[in-house]
């Protein structure tokens, strides 16, 4: 069974080619200073809670501030939706190993603000979905196509997609 991260379901809600590259192991996302931003955004922010938790190997949570929350860091809210479900998606593989009521927090340092983000079943249904849907998008032979998006100039694979 693949193994599904929380990114790759951000990218799913992003932009299908983006997680096809991503998914495939054509990771350009190291050197892209937007990504290099928003890791000194999470490396800045909250120094003091635990970070970075791996869970059974596949979602990466950003830090438990308290029992039964997690987060979230991000630098703006530009790609809200995506972020919106990743968390639930974590919510939802939390569930699934009998971790219930847990809520999900996405903290903007940036913006001195922050979301409170649920999981009910209409979500789980759909993030069911989702997961199917990202198997199949990841197993095909070529990235699905795409059209050029606001997000585009700021995506690590623009020289791949566009030039
Ligand atoms: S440049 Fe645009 S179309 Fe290409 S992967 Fe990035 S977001 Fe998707």
């Amino acid at each position: 069974m693949m193994k599904i991260t929380g990114v790759m379901v951000e990218y799913y809600f992003i932009c299908k080619k983006k997680l096809w590259y991503f998914a495939n192991q054509i990771q350009m996302e190291n050197e892209h200073e937007n990504v290099l931003i928003g890791r000194m955004v999470d490396e800045t922010s909250y120094i003091q809670e635990k970070k970075n938790i791996l869970i059974d190997g596949t979602i990466n949570i950003d830090f438990i501030r308290k029992h039964k929350q997690i987060h979230e860091v991000k630098k703006s809210k530009s790609i809200e939706e995506a972020t919106i479900w990743q968390v639930k998606y974590y919510l939802y593989y939390l569930k699934k190993l009998g971790m219930e009521d847990i809520k999900g927090v996405i903290d903007y340092p940036l913006l001195r603000r922050n979301l409170i983000v649920e999981l009910d079943e209409n979500d789980e249904e759909k993030i069911e979905e989702v997961i199917r849907d990202i198997e199949n998008i990841v197993a095909m032979p070529s990235p699905p196509a795409a059209n050029k998006m606001k997000i585009c100039s700021k995506c690590a694979y623009y020289e791949l997609c566009f030039i």
